[in-house]
């Protein structure tokens, strides 16, 4: 168990992230955190971009998997529901427990899995407690939210270190 809050990589947005690569390095599984990271907060549809990005996951034998902390009652299911793909809200990273109940759900060991997301202390955090590869990816969108702002100031030594270290 580490206590790391470097990601490896840190990626423009989660298209970027190249589902041949990943499956080149033995991926199976991609937890994907919700907001900031697959659509803004309060978009409840996904983009047709994030939609082909889970086809060619699909197309490499990887599952897309919604790991969301989000409390608000039915929005992460909702949104894994548009998508097809299975999910856990209220997920509580940096904890391990979300990560292990998906990687089981899924069959599939942490170094078969990567976390996907947009914030150092739970995203980045809780894939490193679980053994899990965590891919930062840059917040689709700061604005309407002071204190957004201040945790992505606290948070940037960690995206500089991750960016000397990228998995794909
Ligand atoms: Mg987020």
């Amino acid at each position: 168990m580490s206590f790391s809050l470097i990601p490896r990589g840190v990626y423009p947005a989660v298209t970027h992230i190249s589902p041949k690569a990943l499956a080149e390095k033995g991926v199976r599984l991609v937890l994907a955190d919700l907001d900031n990271t697959l659509v803004p907060y309060r978009v409840t549809e996904p983009s047709r971009a994030v939609r082909q990005w889970r086809d060619a996951l699909a197309a490499e034998g990887i599952a897309l998997f919604l790991l969301s902390n989000s409390r608000k009652p039915g929005r992460p299911h909702s949104f894994a529901q548009k998508l097809d793909i299975p999910c856990i809200g209220h997920a509580g990273k940096p904890k391990r427990e979300g990560f292990f109940r998906a990687m089981e759900r899924m069959g599939v060991t942490p170094d078969q899995t990567v976390m996907v997301g947009d914030q150092i202390f739970t995203d980045v955090l809780g894939a490193n407690r679980s053994g899990v590869t965590p891919l930062l990816v840059k917040p689709i969108r700061l604005a309407g939210n002071p204190g957004r702002y201040i945790r992505y100031a606290v948070e940037t030594p960690f995206r500089l270190l991750g960016r000397w270290r990228p998995f794909v």
